[in-house]
């Protein structure tokens, strides 16, 4: 029975355009706790962010009748990278599903999930937002996909997937086993041009010096300031260790337009980022870009700030200058600062 109610999921998936699904029992999630632990070991400074996920490995803490874990993956890489965003803001969160109420991803998740719970009868939970159990191990876990050596998982087509992830209250298994060959021996180059060194070596990121967790969710603006010179001109997240990767050449095909984002973008560039009206950050920028908080909206214009300085911006002048008249004594006392260093 658990059998073919596990085939039905996957069937029900694939109809939806999920790339591949697959399901574990909730026990092989216990592997990721020890992936975590050995990540605090190597990386201590990294400990207070790392610790938080280790709830993820226990998901049946919270949700004690679940038994199985659905993941599966959503292709992302068809979207066009709106011109000027590329370099700017990570692509995971230009075409993120999670919140997008009107793209083919958020629509079929939706579908998913009702078609498990009133077609098949079973209890499932999910989160929108974080996951509640590890996305990447329990994609990695059902054979999915893989991880590479930058730590992003790979699935057919590199590494451009948005993953989901179910509790479910029936214990089944449906393993796939992956495709993917494995990095080549002599390859570095993920390593080799993260720009805060934060992917020390293979599979070993510090996750507090990473540029997407510096220019968004990191609480420590000590941090970004001491990495800021070399974050460049990322002001949301951070492609590098998967642009340059050799498994994602010729896998993104820019055949489709991301709901709302050609529109969004008309608005974002790193000078009207510094001159935006924070009712309008709040309004129009928050809700898609929300891993910095509504208290935190200051951030955008010191990272814009940052960008600008660090690829010599034409209009860094400008933006100084209507920086000097901001809202936030923050983002002032920056521009003082930079306007002193550059006397
Ligand atoms: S996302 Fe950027 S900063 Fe983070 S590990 Fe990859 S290259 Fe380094
Ligand atoms: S850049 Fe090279 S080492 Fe890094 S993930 Fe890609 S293939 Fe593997």
């Amino acid at each position: 029975m658990a059998r073919e109610i596990a085939l039905e999921i996957v069937e029900k998936a694939a109809s939806l355009n999920f790339e591949r699904c697959g399901i574990i029992e909730v026990d092989r999630m216990r592997e990721y706790g020890a992936k975590v632990n050995e990540r605090i070991a190597r990386f201590p400074e990294s400990a207070g962010m790392y610790r938080r996920f280790l709830s993820l490995a226990e998901p049946d803490r919270d949700f004690p009748w679940a038994r199985s874990v659905v993941a599966c993956s959503w292709r992302h890489g068809v979207y066009r990278v709106p011109e000027g965003l590329a370099g700017l803001i990570g692509k995971s969160y230009l075409f993120d599903v999670r919140r997008g109420r009107n793209s083919e991803g958020y629509r079929a998740r939706t579908e998913f999930e009702r078609c498990m719970t009133k077609d098949l009868g079973l209890r499932v939970a999910s989160s929108h937002d974080y996951g509640i159990t590890s996305c990447r191990w329990a994609a990695f876990a059902s054979g999915i996909g893989t991880i590479r050596r930058n730590n992003f998982f790979y699935g057919d087509h590199g590494s451009h997937y948005s993953l989901m992830v179910f509790l479910i209250d029936e214990a089944m298994e449906y393993t796939c086993t992956p495709t993917q060959k494995p990095c080549s021996d002599n390859c570095n180059l993920c390593v080799k041009n993260c720009p805060t060194g934060a992917l020390a070596e293979p599979y070993a990121t510090c996750g507090v010096a990473c540029v997407s967790y510096l220019t968004n969710r990191a609480p420590d603006n000590g941090a970004f300031e001491r990495y800021s010179p070399k974050i460049g001109s990322w002001i949301y997240g951070c492609d590098v260790c998967q642009d340059v990767c050799p498994f994602n050449r010729g896998e993104w095909s820019e055949d489709k337009d991301f709901p709302g984002l050609e529109e969004l973008s008309a608005s974002i560039s790193l000078e009207k980022i510094v001159t935006m009206d924070y009712a309008y950050l709040r309004e129009m920028i928050a809700p898609k870009f929300w891993y910095i908080e509504i208290e935190d909206l200051w951030k955008w214009k010191r990272n814009a700030l940052a960008a600008m300085r660090n690829t010599g911006h034409k209009d860094y002048e400008a933006a100084l200058a209507a920086a000097l008249q901001d809202d936030d004594e923050r983002i002032r006392n920056l521009a003082k600062r930079e306007l002193a260093a550059k006397d």
